[in-house]
């Protein structure tokens, strides 16, 4: 069994909890590399059109008020379905052998000086989303850089910073990261996409954070045969609230190249809000939303909304009223 993540590149706790849990375990899927990723209509290496959008290297101008800040490259742990595979960490076919993947903590990527001028010149920009890759990976001196950096920006209101680390490395959140990140005002944007990630090891790492103050939402990527069913999204849930994490979106599947098997059909994702939303707490509810491919931004779809078709896809409208369409041919 331990020969089964030879080809993965995992944290030692991410591991030793997958082999806890089973190599039939559903969270095994997300990390093992796919054999068959022959690639279905609409499905894209860039399905976000970040690239359209790259207004210097490292950053990512969508949305008028907004911006995302690519800190690094590197990542804890690989997902299959990352969107952003062709840009982080080892790609879909070239898993190199894998030594113990805890080097992580050096990091060779570095942002350069432009990426802060740029963002100065964005006069219209109140919000940046720090992300990757896992900035998170970075050491503390790196990020309390970037943060500072930012933080000089006089238009710059609100800094998140999104990460898998609590959940794949959880004895990375220090009392020291959780201060540098209450010092500079930093919400954190946890991926979280199983309730069995939610181990004792990760309370405590959450706890740490809520403790020092540290203001926390979480994302989750429905993934079929992973977390599409209501049951396992409660329990989620409700686990994140227990440890003081907002649930904060349930994300589409991005249809990026080679992701069928983790799709699943766009009404499958509206049932289950439908499902949701009559059974509990408010609080325990994320928005139900589709990054629409081609750069049109996240578009939230609501239990009652009527899916629009065209042929194998549905048709979104996204705040500019501009057309976009998600592939939906499961
Ligand atoms: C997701 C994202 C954001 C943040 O969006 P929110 O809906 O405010 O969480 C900002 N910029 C880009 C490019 C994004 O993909
Ligand atoms: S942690 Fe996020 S950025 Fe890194 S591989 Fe997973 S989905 Fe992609």
């Amino acid at each position: 069994m331990s020969h089964l993540f030879q080809n993965c590149k995992l944290t030692s706790y991410y591991k030793h909890l997958l082999e806890t849990l089973g190599n039939d375990h559903p969270l095994c899927r997300t990390v093992l590399p796919i054999n068959d990723r022959a690639p279905l209509s609409g499905e894209l290496a860039d399905p976000l059109g970040e690239e359209k959008h790259r207004v210097c290297p490292g950053l990512i101008h969508t949305y008028p008020d907004k911006v995302l800040l690519l800190a690094t490259l590197k990542c804890a742990v690989y997902c299959q379905y990352c969107t952003r595979g062709r840009l982080v960490g080892p790609g879909f076919q070239t898993f190199e052998n894998s030594e113990d993947h805890d080097d992580v903590l050096s990091n060779e990527w570095k942002l350069s000086d432009n990426v802060f001028q740029t963002l100065e010149n964005l006069k219209g920009v109140r919000d940046v989303l720090i992300s990757g890759g896992d900035p998170l990976t970075l050491p503390d001196a790196e990020l309390d850089a970037v943060f500072s950096k930012v933080r000089k920006i006089s238009h710059i209101r609100t800094v998140r910073l999104g990460s898998k680390v609590p959940a794949v490395m959880p004895e990375r959140i220090t009392p020291k990261l959780a201060g540098l990140l209450t010092e500079h005002r930093i919400w954190l944007q946890l991926h979280f996409i199983h309730p069995a990630e939610l181990t004792e090891e990760v309370g405590l790492a959450l706890d740490t954070l809520a403790e020092a103050g540290v203001p926390m939402v979480a994302q989750t990527v429905l993934l079929k045969g992973i977390n599409d069913d209501a049951d396992t999204l409660t329990e989620l849930f409700y686990g994140l609230l227990e440890n003081r994490v907002k649930p904060y979106y349930l994300f589409q599947c991005d249809p990026v190249l080679g992701s069928s098997s983790f799709r699943t059909p766009v009404q499958k994702g509206l049932d289950l809000m439908q499902e949701l939303q009559g059974r509990g707490s408010g609080l325990a509810l994320p928005n139900f939303c589709i990054d629409a491919p081609g750069g049109g931004g996240k578009i939230v779809l609501h239990p009652g909304t009527v899916l629009q078709r065209k042929k194998d896809s549905i048709v979104l409208t996204n705040y500019q009223g501009k057309e976009y369409l998600y592939p939906d041919n499961l």
